[in-house]
């Protein structure tokens, strides 16, 4: 009885490691937005705070004790760079803190969190793991998806239209307009029109403009100079064999099959939850145009969390579905509490419309605005006989101390997005242009105040339910 009862039990044993090392639950996080969004310093504080047990009091799991360790792991998946949280932490917290370098790929990075379990009975149990996957990618890869159900023409025909009123947008459509799709490719004039295109959506994007698709000329990564991104809407023509217009169709659509689809198979697909940041503050002070920019631009990033409406994608996921997404305005800490409430009505008006032209499948979501890293406090003024709530921060250029009003945000949020505000003025008064903060010593010692606004909160919508 006795050796046959040990044997049992080792056996058992091996069999408990075993299965918990293969089936400990895995929740993947996408983390996502246009390039200066936050990812880099959401994704980077996010750990911070759980591995060092920052004030997350809205995590319920952190307030509740219930988070025993959070650790780093080398990730699952071997060939997909890794978020390199360590650079982007020694950023932050260096004797002289500045903001890391930006999202340019996408990169993922595995957190361990043992738990304990909620409750009488959880508690018994013994503690559990989760493995949280994090993943980063830049939003402009999602614009692709609109790509994926147009042809060459169809695209073309669409960006030649969107050059109107853009930065370089006149040169660049002249440029292409005068090509001669139909003479024999010349690797050269190709080049140089994929360049003057290139250079009309960089200059477009940093004009504030969102919808700057094909996503990679933005951000090549290793693609750089390949002939996948070495192509150029022309106007529609003939296209005969060894032409400029028949070698641009099929680089299109070489784009399509090898970068378009392997991402959104490999990466998208698999995830369980879901953050867009939006840098809503940022739009509105490049003004109306921008709002209104980033308000369509969001509705079609948003498509891809809507599958039903693009049957490539149906057929990609099957059944598998994002069930948590969370439109989070970033930055808030440019503004004094007393705003935050119309930032986040400004950010639920953004996503209204696609979040009532149809559901996102089932899945719950939530707006809310946040700073991953706050780089301010809040004090009140007087000034010219009334009392203003400003913030206060160290300047990111000369590092002097300054306290900014950036203005009111209007009080009604569609207001912002009536189309009678077409070429009105900017909101947000100049103020802002020069308010860049630079990074508070990321310190998560108590009693200094809370090192991020509503983290936590953000934290608890997208994986809350799991810890
Ligand atoms: P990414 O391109 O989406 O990875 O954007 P980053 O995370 O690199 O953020 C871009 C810039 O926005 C940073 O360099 C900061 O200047 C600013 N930023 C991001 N998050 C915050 C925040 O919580 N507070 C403040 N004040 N600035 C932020």
């Amino acid at each position: 009885g006795r050796l046959a009862d040990g044997v049992t039990r080792g056996i058992e044993g091996v069999g408990q490691s075993v299965s918990a090392q293969f089936f400990d639950p895995t929740l993947r996080l996408g983390v996502t937005g246009l390039s200066r969004a936050g990812k880099t310093v959401f994704i980077t504080s996010l750990i911070a705070n759980l591995i060092d047990r920052g004030r997350m009091p809205q995590l319920v799991a952190a307030a509740e004790g219930r988070i025993l360790t959070a650790f780093l792991q080398p990730q699952p998946d071997d060939t997909v760079p890794r978020f390199d949280y360590e650079a982007h932490h020694a950023a932050l917290t260096a004797p002289d803190p500045h903001w890391p370098d930006s999202t340019r790929a996408v990169s993922q990075l595995r957190l361990s969190l043992r738990l304990r379990g909620s409750g009488l009975l959880g508690g018994m149990a013994g503690p559990r793991t989760l493995h949280l996957d994090i993943v980063d990618y830049p939003g402009e890869w999602l614009l692709d998806l609109g790509l994926m159900g147009k042809s060459y023409d169809d695209w073309a025909q669409a960006a030649l239209a969107r050059m109107d009123g853009r930065p370089g947008g006149e040169a660049a459509r002249a440029a292409l307009a005068a090509a001669d799709g139909r003479a024999q490719l010349d690797e050269g004039t190709a080049q140089a029109l994929a360049q003057g295109f290139t250079s009309h959506l960089v200059a477009s994007r940093e004009a504030g403009f969102s919808d700057c698709t094909p996503g990679r000329f933005l951000l090549p990564g290793e693609m750089a100079g390949s002939p996948v991104l070495t192509f150029a809407p022309l106007p529609p023509g003939p296209a005969p064999r060894g032409s400029l217009r028949a070698e641009f169709t099929r680089r299109y659509d070489a784009y399509k099959a090898k970068i378009v689809q392997p991402f959104f198979r490999d990466h998208f697909a698999r995830l369980d939850r879901q953050i867009v940041l939006v840098d809503v503050l940022g739009a509105i002070h490049d003004g109306p145009r921008a709002v209104e920019d980033l308000r369509r631009t969001l509705a079609e990033t948003l498509s891809a969390f809507r599958p039903g409406t693009n049957s490539w994608l149906g057929r990609l996921l099957g059944a598998r579905r994002v069930d948590r997404i969370l439109f989070a305005a970033t930055k808030a800490d440019h503004l004094h509490h007393s705003q935050h409430a119309k930032l986040t009505g400004i950010m639920d008006a953004l996503v209204r419309d696609a979040r009532s032209r149809a559901d996102f499948a089932g899945a719950r979501t939530d707006a809310i605005s946040i700073a991953a890293l706050r780089a301010t406090v809040e004090e009140t003024r007087a000034h010219d006989g009334r009392n203003l709530d400003v913030v206060r921060g160290r300047l990111l250029d000369g590092g002097r101390q300054a306290a900014f009003y950036p203005g009111a945000l209007p009080q009604d949020a569609s207001a912002l997005l009536a189309p009678a505000r077409e070429g009105a003025e900017a909101w947000l008064d100049e103020d802002y242009a020069i308010m860049r903060f630079a990074p508070a010593r990321l310190s998560l010692r108590p009693g200094e105040g809370p090192p991020h606004i509503r983290l936590d909160r953000a934290a608890q919508f997208l994986i809350g339910d799991r810890l």
